[in-house]
This record gives C-alpha cells, sequence and structure tokens, in this order.
C-alpha cells in the first residue's frame, strides 16, 4: 500500500477530501462503483455548494434545483408554516457529485479502490483490508453512518439515535407547485417526512425510527390525495440509515481521523451531514501539512463555532422535542398561534434562526 494516507469510505466526505489531498492518498470503498447505491436527498444550503465549488471546481451542472422557502405542513390540518430561507437551497445530484468528486481525485492521482471493505483500524495507522495490513501516516475513517469503525475507536462523540430515511422518486403527469414541503403527521409518530416537486419529478421520503417501508407507502397515499398527484411511475425507492448525535471537537486518536457522519458531524434535525463534512474538510485543508504533519490547534479554532453550533442545536431541539412531544404538535401550536410565516431562516442552521427569532419576538 504505497501512498501515506488512507481514506475509508468513498462517500460523499472520503472522496471530497481525496479530490484535495490526490496524490498522497488511497480510498477504500466496500462497493464496487462510487456513489451506488445512493441514499441522500441531497439539500444542503447555496454557500455550503459554493464551499464545494471553492474546494473542487465543480459547478452547477450538479445542481437539480434551488428553493427560496421551505413549507411545513403538518398532514392533519389544512394550513402551513413557510420558512423563508436567507438564501436558497439547492438540491444537488448525489451520485454525480460523488463521480464528479471521484474524477478529480483521481485526475490529481489518488488511487480509489472499490469492493475493498476495511475491516479494522488501529490507532497507529494500521488499516486491516482484504486479510492485509498497510501502514499509514493518517486514516481518515469517513465510513459514515454505519460507525462501525469510529465507535470501535471512540471517535464519533455521542450517539443520540439511530433512524432510517427512505424514499421514492416518482415521475409523475400532474406535481405539486415546484418547491420544498417538510411534513408532520398526527398519525405517525417520531416521524417526519419531506415533499420535493421539482423538474416534473416529486422525491417523497420519510426519517423515522421503525418501518419505514410500511410509513413511506402511507405518506405516499396520503400525500398523492393531500397534493392532488397524478403518478406516472416510479422511478427508484432508496435510503439509508441516519445518525443523530453530539459530534466531538477532535474527532481524533493517534494517526486516525473522523470525518463526516463518521464523526456525528451532523445536522440536528435532518441528521444532514453534507454541510459539517465541508467543514471538516475546509478546516483539514487549512490544518494538515500532507502526508503527517496535523496542526490539531488549527483545526480545533477552524471547527470550534460549527461544532459548538450543532452541538448546541441539538440541545435545543431535545427541549422543544421535550416540550412538545412531536414536530406534528410544534408546528399545529405555531399555526394555532397564527404564525404562518418564519422570516430568515439559514438552511444549514436552522435552530440557531428561529431561536434568534423567537427571542427577537418576545423582547
Ligand atoms: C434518506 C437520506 C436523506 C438525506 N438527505 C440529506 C440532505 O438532504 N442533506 C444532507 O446534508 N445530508 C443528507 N443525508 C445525510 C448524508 O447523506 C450524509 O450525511 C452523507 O452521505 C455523509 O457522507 P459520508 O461520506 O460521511 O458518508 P457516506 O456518504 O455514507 O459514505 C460512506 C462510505 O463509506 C463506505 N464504507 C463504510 N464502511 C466501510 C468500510 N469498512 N470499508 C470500506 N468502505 C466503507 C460506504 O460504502 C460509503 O460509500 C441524508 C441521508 C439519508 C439516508
Amino acid at each position: 500500500m504505497d501512498k501515506p494516507i488512507a481514506i475509508v469510505g468513498g462517500g460523499f466526505s472520503g472522496l471530497l477530501l481525496a479530490s484535495i489531498l490526490g496524490d498522497e492518498v488511497v480510498v477504500f470503498e466496500e462497493h464496487g462503483k462510487v456513489g451506488r447505491p445512493p441514499h441522500c436527498t441531497g439539500l444542503v444550503s447555496l454557500s455550503t455548494f459554493r464551499n464545494i465549488s471553492r474546494l473542487t471546481g465543480i459547478g452547477s451542472e450538479v445542481i437539480e434545483g434551488y428553493f427560496n422557502e421551505l413549507m411545513i405542513k403538518s398532514l392533519s390540518v389544512d394550513d402551513y408554516v413557510v420558512l423563508k430561507l436567507s438564501e436558497p437551497v439547492v438540491k444537488l445530484d448525489r451520485v454525480r457529485i460523488e463521480e464528479l468528486l471521484a474524477n478529480i481525485a483521481t485526475s490529481k492521482g489518488a488511487l480509489i479502490k472499490v469492493n475493498h471493505v476495511v475491516t479494522k483500524v488501529s490507532p497507529d495507522g494500521a488499516v486491516l483490508v482484504k486479510n492485509q495490513v498497510g501502514r499509514f501516516s493518517t486514516v481518515f475513517l469517513a465510513e459514515g453512518s454505519s460507525l462501525r469503525l469510529s465507535i470501535f475507536l471512540n471517535l464519533c462523540g455521542k450517539v443520540i439515535e439511530k433512524l432510517v430515511g427512505a424514499q421514492y422518486l416518482l415521475k409523475c403527469y400532474r406535481c405539486p407547485d415546484e418547491g420544498i414541503y417538510v411534513l408532520t403527521s398526527s398519525k405517525l409518530t417520531r416521524f417526519f417526512g419531506w415533499l420535493i416537486s421539482y423538474d416534473g419529478k416529486v422525491l417523497l421520503g420519510l426519517i423515522t425510527r421503525k418501518y419505514p417501508s410500511i410509513k413511506l407507502k402511507y405518506l405516499l397515499k396520503t400525500a398523492v390525495k393531500e397534493f392532488n398527484i397524478n403518478v406516472k411511475e416510479v422511478i427508484k425507492v432508496f435510503g439509508g440509515s441516519i445518525v443523530i448525535g453530539y459530534p466531538r471537537l477532535i474527532p481524533y486518536l493517534g494517526n486516525v481521523f473522523a470525518l463526516g457522519d463518521a464523526a456525528l458531524m451532523v445536522k440536528p434535525i435532518s441528521g444532514g451531514g453534507l454541510y459539517g463534512a465541508v467543514r471538516q474538510v475546509m478546516a483539514i485543508s487549512k490544518s494538515f501539512n500532507p502526508p503527517k504533519d496535523f496542526n490539531k490547534l488549527k483545526y480545533f479554532r477552524l471547527m470550534l463555532t460549527t461544532v459548538l453550533n450543532i452541538y448546541s442545536q441539538i440541545k435545543l431541539l431535545r427541549l422543544i422535542l421535550s416540550t412538545y412531544g412531536t414536530y406534528d404538535s410544534l408546528i399545529r401550536s405555531l399555526i394555532k398561534l397564527g404564525i404562518k410565516d418564519v422570516k430568515v431562516i439559514d438552511y444549514d442552521n436552522h435552530l440557531l434562526n428561529v431561536l434568534i427569532n423567537l427571542i427577537k419576538l418576545l423582547t
């Protein structure tokens, strides 16, 4: 294994980092192709997308839609709350972006080894893959939400819950108006869903703890009625696991560094991890002088606000949920209070914005 740095996992975070470190790295990916099987919706704020662009040169060819607001709707009532966004949220083509990142990484000399499952990583940089041990000066664990290796090395922080996200991509004769609708329901507990209408298609999905396929079928039936959708065909059904938890400020042990979902750099409500992974890769690219020289203090300083933001938003969400019980009762209470428009929400730091707006409202 002739490269000094190993990246375990050729998903979004691993490939983003590989596209920057290039010749220094080998990426081990357990699947036969990068970007597959697809699992993610691909929503990020425009500024996160711009950061991806700055880091990699990837442009708008990966953008499938721009949206200026989120409509939050309880399926039990007719009304909804509109969250106006401070900047558009963009929907990325997740398979395409990973393919492009892999191309950039290989064109810069990185080796991407597909069908290579890493079964063990040690703090000294030893990596066990296909019964062979490779030794590396730095190992980035970008294994995603499986957390198999990062939990073992105690690198991922504190997991609160592991959820499942499931989605239908539908081609429609008749679609709702283009937009992002966030859905709650009094019938489905510990749940929220989303409907994204774009380009003659509807992406309908949900995040839940149990029985995702039964709940997804129920959601489809309800959404078809509620939004008057006429479905032509189901293009695909896909999804994956989503972790919610508190990230570690320094996800580092010996020569091993956790990245992306493996470091629990995920947002508090959606479990979305693209924002956190981009922040981490930006901080790594400024504080790492490959192959060995990692300025941990600089990384710590660069990541402090992001980690504290994620941390405090998770706390805030727990507090809100312990008061309201479910997302649905929260939305219905807002509707009852006559709150229909919440202005200027930052998609990546939405809860902090809600808190700031509430404080402004009360003072
Ligand atoms: C339904 C759903 C919707 C989502 N929507 C959004 C969204 O709208 N916005 C957002 O920001 N985030 C979203 N997310 C979360 C987002 O997909 C993840 O945060 C993101 O993919 C994390 O990237 P990653 O590289 O850390 O992990 P992954 O993308 O999961 O990549 C990990 C890679 O590591 C490989 N791997 C794992 N273990 C090993 C091993 N031992 N050896 C070799 N390879 C290994 C896996 O095969 C995989 O390719 C969603 C997730 C789901 C499930």
